[in-house]
């Protein structure tokens, strides 16, 4: 099959719903932003072996590679309306796996409101990769940056911690398999209702995606500050509890494991009320004067910290 028909079969149905598209038919999409709204835009690249493992399914992939996407929209606080996708395909790829893949793309469409603008296909020698750029719109200043963190703010986050790394600990054959915490790596849920919930209450914000310490540290650069993390507000799941309690894993391994995709913000504690009533966050420390990351044990003693995250380039 041509890359044409390609493109008529499978990617013209993704784009349908959207008319910024123009249906795939021009050399490019023509965007409209509602008035006095900011365009939010975002790149993740994902490559088989190193974001996820050979043999998941092309729905699950094409899934998680614009959830990552979403989820930095969700950071942003922005609204997601649409993306563009590049493919390098293997030359052994076949239709069944672009039928496959594109599925998974059209059940994301639905879920999260947002459609197919435009793209390019190519062959690759290498292993398959993709490229996703993903759009979205915020009212005017109202965007979370991640250099907003206020000495004495709050630190939250939205969701249990390191369940992906045990998820991929799982999908390796590392761990005892649970097909809830695979799905927390393979299907990560990005919380773009959380993200605009949080305009004007977030001071700064991220989604985690290189571990909570790394990430953690990344807000305190940009924000010059430092952060008190208490390691015993920070939360777990059932599971993690069990495989700690067990011996099988370490809480510095759950800081340090990356894939959550949860949000993780500050907010000034004036703010507190309106926090509490957002169901599933939680309030792991404060921000504070100087620079770096302390984490705190349930005693007060402070806790070493050696690996803070997934790094790519090691
Ligand atoms: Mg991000």
């Amino acid at each position: 099959m041509s890359e044409f028909s390609w493109i008529e079969t499978y990617f013209r149905p993704l784009a349908q719903a959207h008319p910024e598209s123009l249906q795939l038919q021009d050399d490019a999409a023509l965007l409209e932003c509602p008035a006095n709204t900011q365009l939010v835009i975002t790149t993740d690249m994902l490559h088989e072996g190193v974001h996820f493992l050979a043999g998941t399914t092309p729905h699950l992939i094409a899934q998680k590679a614009l959830r990552c996407n979403l989820s930095d929209l969700a950071a942003m606080g922005a609204v997601a309306f649409g993306y563009t996708l590049a493919l390098g395909l293997p030359r052994h790829t076949d239709a069944a796996w672009l039928a496959d893949f594109t599925a998974g793309l059209a059940a994301d469409q639905q879920t999260f409101g947002c459609g197919l603008l435009g793209g390019d296909t190519t062959a690759t020698l290498g292993p398959l990769s993709i490229a996703i750029t993903a759009y979205g719109h915020i009212p005017h200043g109202k965007a979370h940056r991640r250099t907003g963190a206020q000495i004495g703010d709050d630190i939250y986050v939205s969701g249990p911690i390191g369940d992906a790394y045990i998820g991929l600990r799982m999908a390796k054959g590392e761990l005892p398999a649970d097909n809830a915490m695979i799905a927390r790596y393979e299907l990560p849920m990005p919380r773009l209702e959380l993200g605009v919930r949080l305009q004007g209450l977030a001071t700064a914000c991220l989604d985690i995606s290189d571990g909570l310490l790394q990430d953690m540290e990344h807000i305190c650069t940009a924000s010059s500050c430092a952060a008190a993390l208490d390691a015993s507000h920070i939360p777990l799941s059932p599971t993690a509890h069990q495989l700690m309690g067990a011996g099988h894993i370490h809480l510095p391994e759950l800081l340090a494991g990356g894939d959550d995709y949860e949000l993780l913000f500050t907010a000034s504690p004036m703010s507190r009320l309106a926090l509490d009533k957002i169901p599933g966050l939680t309030r792991i420390g404060t921000i504070r004067q100087g620079s770096g990351l302390t984490l705190y044990d349930a005693h007060g003693d402070i806790l070493p910290i050696n690996s803070k995250g997934y790094q790519h380039f090691k």
